[in-house]
């Protein structure tokens, strides 16, 4: 079921997005040569607590009976051929590396809890042109689904939109994650592909959330998980790149909820 959020919650998920901005732009300040990706994690978790929120992936999902094990950190950190849900740890970033961050913040209010989700892809020091065109393209992408995210629109047109982006670049778009629903829970209805054919899907609605977040592969579109049941690479090794936003469907047309370049999340 797709929920319609109304405007009060809307402001929450607001709040918890701008909490979010927040914890995001002050870890990229630390991105950096040297720094490890677990103290990445701990400056976020120290930051979303500190105004108040919950880190949203800390302890989530698992599987015991499959030997997985609940996400241990606030962030994932998915660095090069990582594609999306890497584990914060021991590693050492190195000049040239791209790091995507992605983070999630709850906040409790009303007897019930709201959720934003956002993720953004940078370079660790200098890095390739070829790099440097792949989280551009990446972003932009997500830029040309936020626009489709209207209301009286299918929602196939938002994946045909970025999967239209990306094409002629012949990168790989990953085709195993999605975007989805949230608001009240990190992932709802519906699923938000990256790809897909316009006009098609459901009409989108005034109230809808929906976190957009293009993945996309210097290679083919081929991934897979590592051991840990976690981290999702390329499988052929080449690099990705991953940018998410939450944006709410208004009669004023999408809201991004999770923006970082407002004044009021500078920090
Ligand atoms: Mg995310
Ligand atoms: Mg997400």
């Amino acid at each position: 079921m797709i929920y319609q959020k109304t405007k009060n919650d809307i402001d929450h998920i607001r709040k918890a997005g701008r909490i979010l901005a927040r914890a995001l732009n002050r870890t990229l300040q630390e991105v950096k040569p040297g720094i490890t990706t677990r103290q990445l994690d701990f400056i976020a978790e120290e930051w979303i607590r500190g105004e108040g929120g919950l880190p949203t992936f800390k302890g989530i999902y698992g599987d015991p009976s499959r030997g997985i094990p609940p996400f241990p950190g606030t962030l994932c950190i998915s660095v090069n051929e990582e594609v999306v849900h890497g584990i914060p740890g021991i590693r050492v970033l190195q000049e040239g590396d791209i790091i995507s961050l992605d983070c999630g913040v709850t906040i409790k209010a009303n007897g019930r809890q709201y959720v934003a989700d956002s993720a953004v892809t940078v370079g660790v020091g200098t890095i390739s042109d070829e790099d440097t065109y792949l989280l551009e393209l990446t972003d932009t992408s997500l830029a040309k689904g936020i626009e489709q995210t209207r209301i009286g629109n299918r929602l196939y047109d938002i994946g045909a939109a970025i999967e239209a982006h990306i094409k002629p670049s012949g990168y790989g778009i990953v085709r195993e994650y999605f975007g989805h629903g949230v608001g009240y829970q990190l992932h709802e209805d519906p699923m938000v592909p990256n790809f897909g054919r316009a006009g098609t899907g459901p009409r989108l609605k005034n109230g809808w959330v929906l976190a957009l977040e293009p993945m996309v592969n210097l290679g083919d579109d081929a991934v897979h998980t590592l051991d840990d049941a976690w981290t999702v690479v390329t499988s052929d090794g080449a690099r990705s790149a991953h940018f998410e936003h939450t944006v709410a469907i208004t009669e004023d047309g999408p809201e991004i909820l999770t923006r970082r370049d407002l004044p009021e999340v500078q920090v």
